[in-house]
């Protein structure tokens, strides 16, 4: 796999993050240790991003938005529009590295200096226009769309994996001949409550957002079900300049936001079929965001598999990093794994209570569920399929407003 893989990564990840959940703000440190520990970053560089200037806050937000967060930063205390983001003192410079870290993404993957890169803290994918909510103050998949637009490459597909619908880019994007894919836990309450398959897109947009609905509990099988015949075609048929992975984690089984409950396996799965999508549809450009995933050591886990798997460290499609963990460690220490596996000076992580795969549920709700998604996948794919063919764009709505957003 030529070309280099870079991973952007702030000082100001180590600190505080966007959510209240400060339990998940270690997630990025505690990320960066394991992949250091797995010799990731033999084959990967770690680039320090600059700071988002306000203009390239300004190229999806407008310049109150700007002032709201200004003012939040200022003031240091409560919450943003939909009261799920708090304000604090530094919430400001910390937007500003994390959209800054997707910007260089942009930068890096545009000019050919890097095929891949990953930003552990992009993927802000619920900001709208007007506003910081979900904990995302700014959308820095958007802001990366209209940057490589500005550079060139305006045809991106965007693949969004976290477990929570890409409202705010949808929103942003929803006129924009952009691919939008999003796989999500729905019923039509669950955070943020959108997502249907009716939201189709408008405009240039016609067609261009997928949205795929999927149940609590969707499990490994039905959940990758899905992903292979809804993300390949629809990638293959729009031919993107770029492709822009939003690879939120959530939705592993030990994370508490979620239940899709899938496990590493299937985050390997989900790396390697989008890695090799960007070298087969767009010259291997491609741009990871970290986004959602809320238990550090299962964040941990599935980053760095995305990270060796971009470094072709991974080889074999069944390989997950945990053999690979195992094969390191005695060379490393020669002493038996158990001992190794309890010093937690040597190993950032406590994984003897986090199995590598989900608990398996019995066989009959594995069917039922496979049979639920068939139904998902058979709604979503022929109608998008034709509209990204263009074929059908001629018969596209006129709508003068983006008809999902209500509130
Ligand atoms: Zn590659
Ligand atoms: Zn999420």
């Amino acid at each position: 796999m030529a070309g280099r893989v870079v991973v952007t990564y702030h000082p100001l990840f180590d600190g505080r993050g966007f959510s209240p959940l400060a339990a998940s703000w270690s997630r990025y440190r505690t990320s960066m240790d394991w992949m250091a520990s797995l010799g990731i970053f033999d084959a990967a560089d770690v680039e320090c991003p600059s700071l988002a200037a306000d203009a390239d806050l300004l190229r999806s937000h407008s310049s109150a938005h700007l002032e709201v967060i200004r003012r939040g930063d200022a003031n240091g205390r409560g919450t943003f529009a939909t009261s799920d983001t708090p304000a604090w003192r530094g919430i400001m410079a910390r937007a500003r590295a994390a959209v800054g870290g997707t910007v260089h993404a942009v930068r890096l993957v545009a000019s050919g200096e890097a095929a891949h890169v990953f930003n552990p803290a992009g993927g802000l994918h619920h900001a709208m226009r007007d506003q910081a909510r979900g904990f995302c103050p700014f959308n820095d998949l958007a802001i990366a769309v209209d940057h490589l637009t500005s550079l060139g490459l305006p045809r991106v597909a965007i693949i969004d994996i976290d477990a929570h619908h890409g409202d705010g880019t949808q929103e942003l994007l929803y006129d924009r001949e952009v691919l939008k894919v999003s796989m999500h836990q729905y019923d039509g309450k669950y955070f943020p409550g959108s997502g249907s398959m009716a939201e189709v897109g408008w405009g240039d947009g016609f067609g261009l957002s997928i949205n795929v609905p999927l149940p609590r509990r969707v499990g490994e099988a039905a959940y990758l079900d899905a992903f292979r015949a809804i993300v390949p075609t629809a990638v293959r048929a729009f031919a993107p300049d770029v492709l822009l992975v939003n690879f939120g984690v959530d939705g592993h089984f030990a994370d508490r936001l979620s239940r899709l409950e899938l496990g590493v396996k299937a985050y390997r799965a989900i790396a390697a079929t989008c890695h090799s999508l960007a070298h087969e549809t767009c010259d291997g450009r491609l741009i990871v965001t970290g986004s959602g995933g809320y238990n550090p050591d299962a964040v941990a886990r599935c980053w760095s598999t995305m990270v060796a798997t971009l470094t072709g460290a991974l080889a074999s499609p069944d390989d997950v990093l945990f053999p690979m963990l195992h094969d390191r460690m005695p060379a490393m220490h020669g002493h038996s794994i158990l001992g190794q596996l309890s010093s937690a000076a040597l190993w950032p992580l406590q994984f003897a209570g986090l199995p590598d795969v989900p608990p398996c549920p019995d066989p009959a709700a594995i069917e039922a569920s496979r049979e639920t998604v068939a139904a998902v996948v058979a709604d979503v794919l022929p109608l998008r399929l034709t509209d990204i063919d263009r074929l059908g764009n001629e018969h596209a709505p006129a709508r003068t407003a983006n008809p999902w957003v209500t509130a």
